[in-house]
């Protein structure tokens, strides 16, 4: 970072520090990963500079198929990038399995808008799960376009086992015949039967779109029934398990191919973001190596190891443990006594250690406070840490709820976390050269 530092001292302030928060605090959010230096270095490359509306292929008039010899950019000078994202779509279909990639979707959001116009009209009715209970704000919320543009009938989870009761999903899925039925959270700590999704959505002819942006690297690994085989459309961040850069990504059927790509670009979206583009060629490279697959099997092996190391120290989890990469702490409600969500989140982070609040299914605390703590392995196991780390993270947490409004015993933890992060180095060479 040597010539911000020498261009804008206030900026470099910023962003090495925010280097130092990462390397120094233990990094629980679930959404979130270290990528590497390759992924890193491409991102910041000079691709950013680059004008590339369009696609690196164009439909042959012909045979209605992509054709690759064909220039289908609104600029010239676009053969090297060309060359970039035809890497990153060979790889996304290679790892997935799928007919066919759109790698350009700014993000996780913008993925979605652009698959849900490729399959349905405004007003059509959505049937999706429920945001109190691990939904995605673009699944319905009032303040999102799909909120704005849809009809939303929500699923939630059974209130007894805490995981979906597909039978019950069925069940309002005849009784409202949904144009599309969508499916994939931002907080559900198990699997999902996508196989059984499309039976449902088979049986009331509903679309079905998964939205895999969690579990995206579980399911490039194998780790996980992919839902490709099973849905019209499946969406996905680069950014989470799958350890890229931040943005989007849409796989489809052939037959959903020329609308994919039309909703995203013109649909809604201008020039792709090159840099980003290359960046996820180069995590695709990443995932295609055989050291993912053990990376990913780790994160599921840190994931049930804490899990069952916070269930020894006493916490209480949604649906009792997890399947994949993630596990929420149900705090209590608030006449039980304990601290919220909110103020949990925030004695965490005095003591070094980085969550997010969450509500739990059933929350009688508003969203912005909840009663719960979401929390992933994927970071962490990036860091190299195993199960007896997991181990000593569950009593980190442990006396942080013991001690949430002790702010000296929260400073006190808060330096034993950055010493048990030091033995896990990350980003050592820039931390080094910024010195
Ligand atoms: C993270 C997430 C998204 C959105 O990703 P952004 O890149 O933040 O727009 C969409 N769906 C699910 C299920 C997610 O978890």
């Amino acid at each position: 970072m040597q010539y911000i530092k020498k261009s804008d001292p206030e900026l470099y302030q910023a962003m090495l520090r925010e280097l130092q928060r990462q390397t120094g605090n233990l990094e629980l959010i679930a959404s979130e990963n270290f990528v590497s230096r390759a992924v890193l270095e491409a991102a910041g490359s000079v691709l950013t500079n680059k004008y590339a509306e369009g696609y690196p292929y164009r439909w042959s008039k012909k045979t209605d198929k992509i054709n690759y010899d064909l220039y289908g950019r609104y600029y010239g000078g676009c053969e090297f990038i060309d060359e970039a994202e035809k890497l990153a779509i060979e790889r996304a279909k290679t790892i997935f399995k799928c007919e066919h990639a759109n790698v350009q979707p700014h993000s996780g959001s913008q993925a979605n808008m652009a698959a849900y116009f490729a399959l349905i009209k405004p007003g059509d009715t959505i049937l999706s799960l429920e945001l109190t209970h691990g939904g995605h704000l673009t699944h319905g919320h009032p303040l999102s376009f799909s909120g704005y543009l849809f009809n939303i009938v929500p699923y939630g989870v059974n209130r007894e086992t805490e995981k979906f009761d597909y039978d019950e999903i069925r069940r309002i899925a005849l009784e409202v015949k949904p144009q599309m039925i969508l499916t994939g959270a931002s907080a559900y700590p198990r699997a999902i039967n996508f196989a059984r999704f499309r039976e449902i959505a088979d049986e009331v002819k509903a679309k079905l779109v998964v939205d895999m942006a969690h579990i995206a690297g579980l399911i490039a690994a194998g780790l996980h029934q992919s839902p490709v085989p099973y849905a019209d459309i499946v969406t996905s961040t680069t950014h989470k398990t799958l350890r890229g850069p931040r943005g989007g990504l849409i796989l489809c059927k052939e037959e959903y191919a020329k609308d994919v790509d039309r909703w995203v670009f013109p649909g809604t979206q201008g020039g792709p973001l090159m840099h980003i583009i290359a960046a996820k060629a180069a995590a695709f490279q990443e995932a295609l190596q055989p050291e993912f697959k053990e990376y990913q099997n780790q994160i599921m092996i840190n994931a049930r190891t804490l899990a069952k190391a916070l269930r020894d120290e006493g916490f209480n989890l949604v649906s009792g443990g997890t399947d994949n990469h993630l596990m929420m702490i149900n705090l209590g409600t608030e006449e039980e006594g304990g601290p919220s969500g909110k103020k949990m989140e925030e004695s965490l982070d005095l003591a070094g250690i980085t969550a997010n609040k969450n509500t739990v299914p059933f929350d009688t605390r508003k969203p912005f406070v909840a009663s719960g703590i979401r929390l992933g392995t994927p970071a962490i196991t990036t860091r190299g840490m195993k199960e007896p780390e997991m181990i000593r993270i569950a009593n980190f947490i442990k006396r942080v709820f013991n001690d949430h409004e002790n702010d000296e015993k929260l400073a006190k933890i808060k330096e034993e976390v950055s010493t048990f992060c030091s033995k896990f180095p990350l980003y050592a060479d820039l931390l080094q050269e910024n010195r």
